[in-house]
């Protein structure tokens, strides 16, 4: 196994290198339509797009979803993959843009259903893929070896089981593969929390019943274009929704009209804010997040990233499909307390906006105004201890969107 282990390694170096000698992709060079505002800003709304930061120690390896990225089997690209039904323009009090997206587009990652049909039947979709596979380098290098070198048992057994001529359906592949051991039943393991709480996903699951601002969810969000039950060769699935529901994140754009013209989006959040030393607290239960509240819980300067977990967990409102407008959230006094007295610059919060409904927009302005303050909304934050982590939250590098659906976990 060594070999193949140092290729993958090699190439994952190689990557970062041509990462590294790419110049920052800013307004002037990008390639991408004026419809976004790129070319009509002034030179202080220029948003910066990094994927290397300062000191070399974050590397963004993903691509940005524009239309011309490719699609698969087709020659047109993507094309449109975000439309705005709610825009300020239009007098909207924000911008609430919808996203649809071919599950295989840009860089994205397999699950087995994508190819076994008995698998997908049995619900073995990206729900239950292994974040110790997906994230091995925190807790020693054996467990990471053993981490690459059970992707690579499963990459070259499906990789044969693939080559295998027609043997119409496989039985199975790999009854000796460490990697397979709970496909025996065909019940896939959905994990939240990893042996004792060294990774906590802190995100929700999407379904139909995921809240936005409606009383119904968001319905159905997925639908197979490609059906191996219709005869392809693999499942292939789209999907729809609003950026703003479930576990998500806001961008300048979303309530302040001109950094959305001026290119303010996903793609420029800062990926240092995203990711990094983080304190998890439980705030009173019988209130708002109002100045009184902020200042009682003495949150030491020099933190820059706090989750406040809220009645909204106790009440479970994330669970529950109706908007409920009588969730917690930052009043205004609340949150311009934090952007005087505080350093945080990412605010995590357990419903689907970090402002009371009461003073929905003027919470949102006053943390989007200066554009460094990131907000993460619709946490999943039962169970979990309050303390200090390491967060890691990754949104989709969706160009031009004012919201992505964001994947957020604690490691220990
Ligand atoms: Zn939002
Ligand atoms: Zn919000």
């Amino acid at each position: 196994m060594a070999r193949p282990i140092k290729f993958t390694l090699s190439v994952l170096l190689a990557c970062a290198a041509v990462h590294t000698i790419l110049p920052p992709i800013t307004a002037s060079n990008s390639a991408y339509p004026s419809s976004y505002g790129l070319e009509t800003t002034t030179d202080d709304l220029i948003p910066v797009r990094r994927e290397v930061y300062g000191d070399g120690r974050i590397f963004d390896i993903s691509h940005r979803y524009h239309p011309d990225m490719p699609n698969w089997g087709s020659s047109d690209g993507i094309g449109q993959f975000l439309w705005l039904p709610y825009s300020m323009k239009n007098n909207s009090e924000a911008n609430n843009s919808q996203m649809k997206l071919p599950t295989h587009t840009g860089t994205h990652v397999d699950a087995p259903g994508h190819v076994f049909d008995h698998y997908f039947d049995a619900g073995f979709d990206v729900d239950t893929l292994d974040l110790e596979v997906l994230n091995v380098d925190f807790s020693g290098k054996q467990k990471k070896m053993k981490a690459l070198i059970v992707l690579l048992v499963c990459t070259e057994l499906l990789s044969s089981a693939l080559s295998s001529a027609d043997d119409a359906y496989p039985t199975g592949y790999g009854d000796e593969g460490a990697c397979l051991n709970n496909i025996g039943n065909l019940r896939p393991e959905r994990r939240e929390v990893y042996e004792g709480g060294e990774i906590i996903d802190i995100t929700h699951p999407f379904t139909p019943e995921t809240p936005v601002g409606t009383p119904d969810g968001i319905g159905e969000y997925l639908t197979l274009l490609l059906s191996m039950k219709n005869g392809s060769d693999y499942n292939f699935s789209e999907l729809k929704i609003p950026v703003h529901s479930g576990t998500h994140v806001d961008a300048p754009g979303h309530m302040y009209d001109h950094y959305y013209d001026a290119g303010f989006d996903i793609d420029s959040l800062d990926l240092r804010v995203l990711n990094g030393p983080a304190l998890l607290i439980d705030v009173p239960r019988d209130k708002n997040l109002t100045a009184e509240v902020m200042k009682s819980l003495n949150i030491p300067r020099g933190v820059k990233r706090v989750l406040f977990r809220t009645l909204n967990t106790d009440r479970r409102l994330m669970l529950k499909k109706e908007f409920d407008t009588s969730y917690v959230g930052f009043m205004k006094d609340g949150a311009q307390w934090l952007v005087d007295n505080t350093d945080i610059k990412l605010v995590g919060i357990d419903y689907l906006s970090v402002a009371a409904f009461v003073d929905l927009i003027p919470s949102h302005l006053v943390f989007l105004e200066s554009r460094e303050i990131i907000l993460v909304e619709g946490l999943k934050l039962d169970g979990v201890q309050p303390g200090i982590y390491t967060v890691h939250c990754l949104p989709l590098r969706l160009l031009g969107a004012e919201g992505s659906p964001i994947r957020c976990i604690l490691i220990k």
